[in-house]
C-alpha cells in the first residue's frame, strides 16, 4: 500500500500496541509489539518532509529519517533499509533504545500540534523487516588489506568500528574482558528494552564477516597495550565507563547496598542462561523485598523495572531533583510509574540503617530546587527538619560512573587523560596522546548514549583508516627513494 506524505493532519500518531502493564511486570519480554506493514506505511506518511530535517539535524548519526519514511510510506522497504543502514551500523538497536523523545522525536516539527512521527518503531520496523527479508548481510570487504586492527572493547563503539574496518578489508580483533559480546548492551540494558537476541544475532553476522573475538581477555591483564600496539597497524581503545559513583552515607557498609551494575548484570547474566551465585542466593535478587534504587538516571529507570519484574514487594525510586529536571527518559518514567514504581522526587538519601548487618531502612531528606548551577540545572537544597524513615530490604545504587584510571590499566603513564579521567583525543583524528592508538564512546565521552557511541566508533574507523593508508604511502614512499 503506497501512502501520500503530509497525513498529520488527518492520521493521528500511533504507536504500536503496547503491552499491559500487569503483564508486562511477569516476564522480561519487550514492552511493544511490532508494527504491522500497513501500520508502518501509514505512521510513516504523517512525516511532513519539512525542508529543514530536525529530526535529523538532531541525530548524532545524522540519520537520513525524512528519506526513509518516505520509502517506507511508499512500500519501498528494501530501500528504506539501505538508506537507513547507510548512517547507522546497528539501526535496530536505535529504534529500540534511543531516548527519541529527547533526540529525533523530540525535535520533529509536527510535535507542535499534531504528535511527532514515531520515528523510533518505524526504524525498528524497517529493520527487523530487512532481516526477516535476509537484507541485512554481514560485513564482508570487496578485497582484503594486510593490515589488522585490535578493538579494545566489543560495546557500540568498538562493534561499530569493527564493522566499518572490516568492510574497507582490514583483519579485525576485538579484544573484550567479558565473556559476551556487546559491551552494555548485552549486560547492562535490560531485556524489556532490548531483548538479548537482537545483539547475539548482530554479533553472529560480524563473526560471519570475519571479524576476530578475543573475550575474556582484559587488555592491561591477560594481554598489555604494548603488544597490541605492536601487533596491529591501529588499536582503538572504546573500553566504555564502569567506576560506579559512591555514596559516602553512614551505614553504607551494611549488607544488600548493591551497585545497579552488579544488579542488572546479575539479571541479564541469569536471563542468558548463566549461572550466577549471588542471584541464586539472593542478594542479587529482588523477589519478596522493599527495594529503593537511587539515582535518577536510565540505570536506575533499567534498575526499578527489573525489580518489577523479580517480584519486589514494592519498588520506589529516590531522586532528589524533581521530573522536569532528570537526566533519564520521561518515557521510560511513565513506563515505570505504569509498572507500579514509586517516585519520590525532591528526595535525597542521609544514610542506612540496618540490624544484624542488613538493610532495613534508609533515612532520606526532602529537597528545594534553588537557583541553577553553572550547567544550567536548578541545584537541590535540603529542607530543614524534613528527614523521614523508609523502610527497605535492597538498597541500589544508581549514580552514575566514571573512567577506571585507564594509564594506570594499561600501564602507561604517557597516555593522556582529562580531569574526569575520560581519555584526551584530538578530536579531529580520535587519536590519544599514544601514535596509533585511537579512542571512541563513552570512554571519551563520558557516560553517554548508544547512538553517540555508534558515531564516534564509525568516525574513529574512518580515522584509522585515513591513518594507515597515510603511513603506507610514506612507507611506499621511502621504499621508492
Ligand atoms: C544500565 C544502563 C542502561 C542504559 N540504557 C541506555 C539506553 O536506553 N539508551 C542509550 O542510548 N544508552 C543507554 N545507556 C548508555 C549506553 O549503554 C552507553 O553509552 C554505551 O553502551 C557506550 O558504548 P561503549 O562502546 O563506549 O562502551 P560499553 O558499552 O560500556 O562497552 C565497553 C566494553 O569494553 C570492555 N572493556 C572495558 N575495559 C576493558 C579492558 N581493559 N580490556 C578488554 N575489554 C574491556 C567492556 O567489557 C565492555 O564490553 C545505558 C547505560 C547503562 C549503564
Amino acid at each position: 500500500m503506497a501512502e501520500q506524505m503530509l497525513k498529520f493532519v488527518s492520521v493521528p500518531q500511533r504507536m504500536p500496541d503496547k503491552r499491559p502493564a500487569d503483564q508486562r511486570r511477569r516476564d522480561f519480554g519487550e514492552i511493544y509489539q511490532a508494527f504491522s506493514t500497513d501500520q508502518a506505511a501509514q505512521q510513516s506518511s504523517r512525516c511532513s518532509q519539512c525542508g529543514v530535517p530536525f529530526c535529523q539535524v538532531h541525530c548524532p548519526l545524522g540519520n537520513n529519517i525524512p528519506d526513509w519514511l518516505k520509502l517506507t510510506a511508499e512500500g519501498r522497504l528494501e530501500e528504506a533499509y539501505e538508506t537507513a543502514q547507510a548512517t547507522n551500523t546497528f539501526p535496530e538497536i536505535c529504534g529500540r533504545i534511543c531516548p527519541q523523545d529527547r533526540l529525533c522525536e523530540g525535535n520533529c516539527v509536527i510535535e507542535k500540534g499534531f504528535e511527532a512521527v514515531t520515528i523510533g518503531s518505524i526504524e525498528k520496523y524497517i529493520t527487523e523487516n530487512a532481516f526477516e527479508m535476509g537484507w541485512v548481510k554481514p560485513p564482508k570487504p570487496r578485497r582484503e588489506r594486510k593490515e589488522s586492527v585490535g578493538i579494545v572493547g566489543a560495546g557500540p563503539a568498538g562493534l561499530a568500528a569493527a564493522d566499518m574496518l572490516r568492510r574497507m578489508g582490514y583483519q579485525v580483533t576485538v579484544y573484550d574482558r567479558y565473556d559476551r559480546v556487546g559491551g552494555l548492551l548485552i549486560y547492562g540494558i535490560p531485556n524489556f528494552k532490548l531483548e538479548k537476541q537482537a545483539v547475539e544475532r548482530r554479533t553472529k553476522l560480524l563473526v560471519e564477516g570475519g571479524i576476530r573475538f578475543e573475550l575474556n581477555c582484559e587488555v592491561g591483564r591477560d594481554v598489555s597495550l604494548a603488544t597490541l600496539r605492536d601487533r596491529h597497524a591501529a588499536v582503538l581503545v572504546a573500553t566504555g565507563v564502569y567506576r560506579a559513583r559512591e555514596l559516602a552515607a553512614p551505614g553504607r557498609e551494611l549488607g544488600n547496598i548493591v551497585p545497579a551494575m552488579d544488579y542488572l548484570t546479575a539479571s541479564n547474566r541469569t536471563g542468558l542462561g548463566d549461572a550466577v551465585p549471588a542471584f541464586a542466593d539472593g542478594t542479587l535478587d529482588a523477589e519478596g523485598k522493599r527495594v529503593v534504587v537511587i539515582g535518577g538516571g536510565d540505570t536506575a529507570m533499567d534498575c526499578v523495572r527489573t525489580a518489577v519484574r523479580q517480584g519486589a514487594k514494592s519498588v520506589q525510586c529516590l531522586y532528589r531533583r524533581d521530573r522536569a529536571n532528570m537526566p533519564g527518559s520521561l518515557r521510560e518514567v511513565k513506563h515505570a510509574e505504569e509498572e507500579g514504581v514509586e517516585f519520590l522526587w525532591l528526595t535525597q538519601p542521609l544514610g542506612f540503617r540496618g540490624r544484624t548487618g542488613k538493610l532495613t531502612k534508609l533515612k532520606v531528606q526532602r529537597m528545594k530546587l534553588g537557583l541553577a548551577d553553572a550547567a544550567g540545572r536548578a541545584a537541590p537544597k535540603p529542607v530543614e527538619g524534613s528527614e523521614f524513615d523508609l523502610k527497605a530490604d535492597l538498597a541500589i545504587l544508581a549514580l552514575g560512573f566514571d573512567p577506571e584510571d585507564l594509564p594506570a590499566m594499561f600501564a602507561d603513564p604517557d597516555l593522556a587523560v582529562t580531569r574526569a579521567g575520560t581519555l584526551k583525543i584530538d578530536f579531529r583524528k580520535f587519536e590519544t596522546s599514544l601514535p596509533g592508538v585511537f579512542a571512541a564512546g563513552d570512554i571519551v565521552r563520558g557516560a553517554s548514549l548508544v547512538v553517540w557511541a555508534i558515531r564516534d566508533g564509525r568516525d574513529a574507523a574512518q580515522a584509522m583508516h585515513r591513518y594507515i593508508s597515510a603511513r603506507a604511502m610514506s612507507g611506499a614512499a621511502l621504499a621508492a627513494e
